[in-house]
């Protein structure tokens, strides 16, 4: 039998060789592939091989299941190959290496019972026919398509593979390359070995690639499902292995304190991304020396963060009748700014998810501005926090510092957010006139960012780190002066102006609302201790002199203090504080009734003026000297003012004639004027008509009405401007007695705000211009 194979050896086209049977697997001639050999026949057919001529014919199963194969369970096409390598592996396993000679038809089977040999016959790989070049190009290029998308399923597949499959412009070669370096099914493998026309093995190649891919890519979007689905329901289970993995590293005591942060935060109502964040930290806390300084710092970030109040939402309990009666409880008079946030109140109501709207209380100190806040979120049932704004100029101040600085902390906003204990509080920022912005960094910018309702669902502090999400939290903003609120932060707030109290109103919230509470303060009782009526009158009168009421209560509390200390010292049972028991307990009067003039005088006009306590009755005094044309000023006068004092002069100028005035006496005389209270710095052109008013009556000698005050800024022609501040000022002419106001044409429209006591009591002159002024208030 030996010789009849190696008499055959020599014939190229019929030869007799060992055999093996391939489950699963197809050679190719040029290909060099190795495999595992187990059945008995096929070892002993490879040992004889190589006993032989080292030469092999393989081919495929058309069933891998088959143990025993016979020649109708073989394909009809194989390959003849050269071993290159044989390695013994124990249990009588055997690996191959062979590379691939020539493609043979399986002529005839022979089984010896020990192992396959075949007579084979060579044929050719591929048919010499022609084919179409344009369509072999075509073809080409979808393969080369194909396989770049096939390759990426394969991250490690070599970059040197896919550059020469790319660039290849033999048909041939590609076809080879690709056949030969991708994972195809062996049934598929075999159409190919058996196809020999170039064009339709690169179209079945092709079609082979295509579901490949196709299947990859399915396979690749089911594992990504289960693998999220997993992610969610595993990650916890995982997070938890970590720990217990940790703790198994470092002593227990060590690691425990990592651990409750660890469970503290898987506990957390937050996103996934800053969880993930949280946890990292708490990982690296784990691992540190638990004394070192970066402990501290990570354990107190930790505590911060922790700390917060993350998903915490009170739950809205809004009833516009119930907010109605809690602001009309907490606070007396103030009808109009109880109707606004009213109006606010009710568009919550209807639209909780409203953004955007925030109020902005403006007016003077001790106005009630912080305490209707306060009754606003006791109204909305939320928390109430408070930012005091003012003096902030530094941008780390409500956005914090980096974590790594030394004594690091979180900005106001965060802190507010601690002390209220809710994400969805109602926070006030007190004075946001009061920002200022320098190079530190403009803190305006980031409240900015808090208070617009597209950003600030993910606040950034610097110290936190993580988002927090401010759009449930409601903000009330208050102002002394809203000019000078930055126009940006302006823009988003709606102006709820409050106006200043009378006396009688301060007298109202006094004995209604301030005694009370101080008594309540003081833990003394209603019937301990009684403030008369004409006490709280002088207590308004001589010791303060504000557009609030906050030096009130302030002298409220002091007599409850005194009082307080003689009830528990056995002094007194009850006590009764008279008017005229103040200046024992208060001390001699503060203030005494403004310095209107009582008498007609020459160039003493009463001015009146708004300034951060509320309107104040200034009179402004001008003395003519005999001098060199000198123009002096004082009573801190801003530069406004002293720009006034030079328009009036040369309005004066313009007129002197008709006013019986030496028209050369601004070259003679020297000019001073005076605003009485030198300490209260006063600016703004309002004072232009008293100015002028005052001047032409020095220098006329006639004398001007005491009962007379007006406001006014004038133009170099005499024209009477309008001015701001109306109310408060007329409240102070009310006050000081005054019976004729003179106020600008244009400003008549703002009569309307004035309280109706004022308006009983004087007589409001609207003017377009000078000459009128000057014709109500000169005596001549
Ligand atoms: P602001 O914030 O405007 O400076 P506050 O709210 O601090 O003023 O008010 C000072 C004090 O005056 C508070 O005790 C407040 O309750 C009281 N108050 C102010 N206005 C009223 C009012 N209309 N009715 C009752 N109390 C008032």
């Amino acid at each position: 039998m030996e010789q009849t194979i190696k008499s055959d050896k020599s014939s190229e086209n019929s030869n007799i060789l060992y055999t093996v049977a391939m489950r699963g697997l197809v050679a190719f001639p040029k290909m060099v592939m190795h495999f595992d050999v187990a059945r008995d026949k096929s070892v002993a057919a490879i040992e004889k091989a190589l006993k032989d001529n080292g030469k092999l014919f393989l081919i495929a199963q058309h069933e891998a299941y088959v143990d025993d194969p016979k020649a109708s369970d073989l394909y009809k096409v194989g390959v003849v190959v050269d071993i290159k390598q044989v390695l013994k592996l124990p249990d009588n396993i055997m690996k191959v290496l062979v590379e691939g000679v020539y493609k043979a038809n399986l002529i005839h089977l022979m089984d010896d019972g020990n192992a396959l040999r075949a007579e084979v016959k060579r044929t050719p790989t591929y048919s010499r026919a022609k084919y179409d070049e344009v369509e072999a190009e075509a073809l080409m290029r979808s393969v080369k398509d194909i396989f770049e998308r096939y390759s990426s399923f394969f991250p490690k597949m070599p970059k040197e593979l896919l550059t020469s499959v790319m660039t290849q412009d033999s048909p041939v070669k590609l076809y080879e390359t690709v056949t030969f370096n991708c994972n195809l099914n062996y049934r598929d493998k075999q159409t190919l070995l058996e196809e020999t026309n170039i064009i339709n093995k690169l179209s079945v190649l092709f079609a082979c690639l295509s579901s490949e891919v196709e299947i990859l890519e399915l396979e690749n979007l089911i594992n990504e499902q289960t693998k999220s689905s997993i992610d969610k329901g595993q990650k916890e289970y995982y997070l938890r292995e970590q720990m217990r993995v940790i703790q198994e590293q470092l002593g227990e005591d060590e690691a425990e304190e990592a651990f409750a942060y660890i469970n503290d935060i898987m506990d957390l109502k937050i996103d996934e991304k800053s969880k993930e964040k949280l946890l990292k930290e708490a990982d690296k806390l784990a691992k540190l020396p638990p004394s070192s300084q970066e402990a501290f710092v990570i354990k107190n970030y930790l505590d911060t963060v922790l700390d917060l109040p993350w998903g915490k939402y009170t739950k809205a309990k809004l009833s516009l009748e119930k907010a109605e009666a809690v602001l009309e409880k907490d606070h007396y008079g103030l009808k109009k700014v109880k109707e606004r946030i009213l109006e606010f109140l009710a568009v919550h109501m209807l639209n909780p998810e409203i953004k955007g709207q925030i109020i902005c209380l403006a007016g003077p100190p001790g106005i009630g501005k912080t305490s209707i806040a306060k009754s606003i979120a006791k109204a909305m049932g939320r928390k109430y926090a408070r930012v005091s704004l003012g003096g902030v100029r530094d941008e780390a101040d409500i956005r914090g510092h980096r974590k790594t600085y030394v004594g690091a902390m979180p900005g106001r906003i965060i802190t507010a957010l601690q002390q209220a204990g809710s994400a969805n509080p109602l926070i006030l920022f007190d004075e946001i006139d009061k920002l200022c912005s320098d190079i530190k960094g403009d803190p305006s910018s980031a409240m900015l960012e808090v208070l617009d309702s597209e950003q600030n669902n993910a606040f950034r502090d610097h110290f936190i780190e993580v988002p927090f999400d401010l759009s449930k939290a409601v903000f009330i903003t208050t102002a002394n002066n809203v000019s000078a609120i930055p126009a940006p932060l302006l823009d988003r707030m709606e102006v709820i102006e409050l106006p200043s109290y009378t006396a009688e109103e301060k007298f109202h919230i006094a004995k209604e609302h301030l005694v009370p509470k101080q008594l309540k303060e003081h833990g003394l009782k209603a019937s301990q201790l009684k403030i008369d009526d004409q006490a709280i009158h002088d207590i308004i009168q001589y010791y303060t002199k504000e557009a609030g009421v906050r030096t009130l209560e302030r002298n409220i509390a002091s007599l409850c203090r005194k009082s307080a200390k003689r009830i528990a010292a056995g002094d007194a049972k009850r006590i009764t504080v008279k008017g005229k028991d103040l200046k024992e307990l208060l001390g001699i009067y503060k203030y005494l009734p403004d310095l209107s003039s009582k008498k007609d005088q020459v160039g003493v006009v009463n001015g009146l003026a708004w300034t951060s306590v509320g309107g104040v009755l200034m009179p402004l005094e001008v003395l003519v000297m005999k001098g060199s044309g000198k123009i002096e000023v004082t009573g801190s006068l801003g530069d406004v003012m002293k720009e006034s004092s030079k328009i009036a002069v040369s309005y004066v100028r313009s007129v002197a004639e008709k006013y019986g005035i030496n028209p050369e006496f601004y070259k003679e005389n020297d000019i001073h004027i005076h605003a009485p209270e030198g300490a209260v710095p006063k600016d703004g052109p309002s004072a232009g008509v008293t100015m002028t008013t005052a001047l032409i009556s020095a220098l006329s000698g006639i004398p001007v009405r005491a009962d007379v005050a007006m406001t006014g800024e004038i133009t170099l022609h005499g024209k009477v401007l309008p001015i701001g501040g109306l109310r408060e000022k007329t409240m102070a002419a009310y006050k000081a007695d005054i019976k004729t106001v003179v106020i600008p044409e244009a400003n008549k429209p703002d009569l309307e705000d004035i309280d109706d006591a004022v308006k009983n009591a004087i007589e409001f002159v609207s003017v377009e211009n000078l000459t009128e002024v000057l014709d109500i208030a000169l005596t001549k």
